[in-house]
C-alpha cells in the first residue's frame, strides 16, 4: 500500500496521472466518477498470417481478440509499436512488376481496426516512393515526436502527439496523449530523426497540462525505454517495441511500466485502466495474451489476409515457384538464424553455397552475402516447402559464375571476416584457412591466379559492406562468365540431392 501511497505524492507534485496495478476486475464496480478504456499493443509483426507452423500469431486471430474487448467496453483502441511494413516474405512477391513492400500488412491492419502506429526502423527499409504509397494507403494514424521527411515536414497521416478523450455514460471523460518515437539504426537519406529523448521529452513537457494520462508509444532498444522511465516521470506507461520477446519491467522513481509483446502478434498486451476524474488516480491491469489457435479467425480480416495471400503467391507462381509444394523432407534442423549465419559458418549456410558450386557446373569455390538469409529461424527438420525456401532469401537473385583474380578474391574473403557480425559475412564453399593463408579446395589460394568463383549476383554489385572493390562491372580483374537459375532453384536441387525428393 505503501508504493500506492507514494504514487498518489507523484499526482500532486507533477499534477499527472499515476499508475497503480490492480489485480481486481473492476469493470462492474465502477463508481460513476471513473472512465475505463482498453489499449490493444502489438509491436515488430512482418507477417499477417500465423506463424511457427501456424501455432501462434496471424491477425485475423488479432482481430477477433479485438472485437471481443468491444463487448467489454466501446473505448478499446489498437496500437502498434512499429516494424511491420518490411521484411517479410510476402512482401517479396512481385504484382505487375512491383514487389508488395508492405501493401499486404497495411491493408490488413485497416480492416482489423488499428488506430495508432508509430516507426519502426524497418519501416525506412522501404525507399521513398514506397514508403509514401504505404502512408497514404494508411487508414490509421501515426505519431512520431522524432521523424519528419529530410524538409522537416511531418509525413502524411503524422503528428508529434495523438489526443484521445475516452468517455462513458455518465459524461465523464479522460484524455489520453500518445507520444511515438523511433530510434535512429536505419538511416535513410528522406528521413530526418532528431534525438528520440530529447524530443520525447519535449513532448511530454508540452502535454502535461493538457492531458490526463501519457503514454509512450515507442520504438526503441529496452535500454533506451529504460533511460526514458527515468528521466520522463510524467510519461505513465511505456507500449514499446523492436525487441521481439516480450518485456513487462517497472522502472524510473514511480515505476513506470515498460511493455513489449512478441514479435509477430505471437501475443498481444490488452492494457484495461480505469481513471477516477475526481482523484486523478489511474488503475491499469495488464495482460499478456498468447496469440495461439484457440482464439478463432475474424472471417472478415482472415478474408483479406487470404486475399493478399492469394495475390502474393500468384506472383510467386508468375516468378516460376510452386510456393506450397513440398520440395523435401530433411532429416536436420537447418539454422538460419542471423545471430549464427552472420557470424560462422552454419549449415544452411553451407548447404546454399554448396549448391551454387552445383549450379555453376565447373566453379572452384562459392561465397555469397549471410545477409541475403532473411528468416532469421531455424527451419525444423521435417517438410520443406517452396514457400520455405523464399522465405530463406526473399530477394531471390541469380547464381553467377565469376572469373576473378586470386589477389581480389583474398581481399572479399578477408573482408568477410572484417564484416562478421554484419550481413556481409560471407558463407563459402570449398574456402578454408590454414593461419593466415586462405585456402581454395585444400590448396593455399595464388594471388595471380584467375578462380572461377559461384556467387550471387548481388555480392558482385560493390554493394556490400566494405566490398566496393567487388564490383564486376568495375573491377578489371573481375569477369561475368555464366549467369545461371535463381538462387532458390539452385538451393532447392541441393536440398533434394542431400535429402531425397518426396
Ligand atoms: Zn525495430
Amino acid at each position: 500500500m505503501r508504493w500506492i501511497l507514494s504514487l498518489t505524492l507523484a499526482v500532486l507534485l507533477t499534477g499527472c496521472a499515476s499508475v497503480s496495478t490492480t489485480v481486481e476486475d473492476v469493470s462492474n464496480t465502477l463508481p460513476d466518477h471513473t472512465v475505463s478504456f482498453t489499449i490493444l499493443q502489438m509491436n515488430d509483426v512482418y507477417e499477417i498470417t500465423p506463424v511457427e507452423g501456424g501455432r501462434t500469431g496471424g491477425l485475423a486471430r488479432v482481430a477477433t481478440i479485438r472485437q471481443q474487448l468491444l463487448q467489454e467496453t466501446p473505448n478499446v483502441y489498437t496500437v502498434m509499436g512499429g516494424d511491420f511494413f518490411s521484411p517479410s516474405a510476402l512482401g517479396t512477391a512481385r504484382v505487375d512488376g512491383e514487389r508488395l513492400r508492405g501493401k499486404q500488412m497495411v491493408a490488413v491492419l485497416n480492416t482489423l481496426g488499428l488506430d495508432l502506429a508509430t516507426f519502426g526502423n524497418h519501416e525506412f527499409d522501404l525507399d521513398e516512393e514506397d514508403f509514401l504509397m504505404r502512408m497514404e494507403e494508411s487508414e490509421f494514424d501515426w505519431v512520431s515526436t522524432n521523424i519528419t521527411d529530410a524538409s522537416g515536414t511531418m509525413f502524411t497521416n503524422t503528428e508529434p502527439h495523438r489526443l484521445v478523450t475516452f468517455s462513458d455514460d455518465h459524461g465523464n471523460s479522460v484524455r489520453v496523449a500518445f507520444v511515438g518515437v523511433t530510434l535512429d539504426s536505419n538511416p535513410k537519406e528522406y528521413v530526418q530523426y532528431a534525438n528520440p529523448i530529447r524530443s520525447l521529452y519535449d513532448e511530454t513537457e508540452y502535454l502535461s497540462g493538457r492531458s490526463d494520462v501519457i503514454i509512450g508509444l515507442t520504438h526503441l532498444a529496452l535500454e533506451d525505454d529504460i533511460r526514458v522511465a527515468a528521466e520522463i516521470p510524467s510519461l505513465d506507461v511505456i507500449m514499446g517495441g523492436h525487441e521481439h520477446e516480450n518485456v513487462e519491467v517497472y522502472r524510473g522513481s514511480d515505476f513506470t511500466p515498460i511493455y513489449k509483446a512478441d514479435a509477430n502478434a505471437r501475443s498481444v498486451y490488452i492494457h484495461r485502466f480505469t481513471y477516477d476524474t475526481r482523484s486523478g488516480e489511474l488503475a491499469l491491469t495488464s495482460e499478456l495474451m498468447p496469440v495461439t489457435g484457440a482464439i478463432p479467425d475474424d472471417p472478415e480480416v482472415a478474408a483479406v489476409v487470404q486475399e493478399w495471400v492469394d495475390i502474393a503467391f500468384a506472383g510467386f507462381i508468375e516468378q516460376g515457384f510452386d510456393p506450397g509444394a513440398v520440395v523435401t523432407t530433411t532429416t536436420e534442423a537447418l539454422d538460419g538464424r542471423e545471430s549464427t549465419i552472420r557470424n560462422r559458418e552454419t549449415n544452411l549456410g553451407a548447404l546454399i553455397a554448396t549448391s551454387f558450386l552445383a549450379e555453376s557446373g565447373d566453379a572452384d569455390l562459392a561465397v555469397f552475402n549471410g545477409g541475403s538469409v532473411r528468416i532469421d529461424d531455424v527451419l525444423p527438420a521435417g517438410d520443406v516447402s517452396q514457400y520455405d525456401l523464399i522465405r530463406v532469401m526473399p530477394f531471390g537473385g541469380s547464381v553467377l559464375t565469376i572469373g576473378i583474380k586470386g589477389s581480389v578474391l583474398a581481399q572479399a574473403l578477408s573482408q568477410g571476416i572484417a564484416n562478421r557480425g554484419t550481413g556481409g559475412y560471407l558463407q563459402t564453399a570449398n574456402v578454408t584457412r590454414d593461419g593466415d593463408t586462405w585456402m581454395i579446395d585444400g590448396e593455399a589460394l595464388d594471388p595471380n591466379r584467375t578462380y572461377r568463383m559461384a556467387t550471387n549476383d548481388f555480392l558482385v554489385t560493390g554493394l556490400e559492406t566494405g566490398m566496393d572493390f567487388f564490383n564486376v562491372e568495375e573491377n578489371p580483374d573481375m569477369e561475368l562468365l555464366a549467369t545461371h537459375r535463381d538462387v532458390r532453384m539452385a538451393t532447392i536441387d541441393e536440398l533434394q540431392r542431400r535429402f531425397g525428393r518426396p
